[in-house]
This record gives C-alpha cells, structure tokens and sequence, in this order.
C-alpha cells in the first residue's frame, strides 16, 4: 500500500481488488475511507492515467469545484 497527499490529507493507493470492478473499472476513489484503488490489470501508463484522473476527483471532492466526469476526463 502507498500513500499520497492532496491538498494536504493523506490518501491511501490500493490495487482494486472486486473481480467486478476490475471488469470495467480503471480505478474508483472512496472519499469517506480516504482511498483510491486502481486496478492492477491495466498498464502502467494506464494505471498512471489513472491516478491523475482519481486525484482530480479527489480535489474536485475536496473543494467542492463540481466537475463532471467529462471535466475530470
Ligand atoms: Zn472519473
């Protein structure tokens, strides 16, 4: 397991582990838990892509900008 920090609070990286998930998930974030998983059956670039994409949904949530899955995109 990894930590990160946004905007100062710390964030656990976990792999995704739901077989469910993993089928159509990238990687999901659980704001009340404060951690992010991304699924580890991706590529690295994918999985990097990844979590950029789940640290602007964290910001997003965090500061309560109100982007869409479009914006985050
Ligand atoms: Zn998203």
């Amino acid at each position: 397991m990894r930590k990160v920090k946004i905007l100062g609070k710390s964030w656990r990286v976990v792999p995704l582990r739901d077989k469910s998930d993993k089928a159509i998930y990238y990687g999901r974030t659980n704001h009340l838990k404060g951690k992010i998983a991304i699924n580890p059956t991706t590529t690295r670039q994918q999985r990097l892509d990844t979590m950029l994409h789940e640290t602007i949904h964290v910001i997003d949530g965090e500061l309560k900008i109100g982007l869409t899955e479009r914006d985050v995109c």
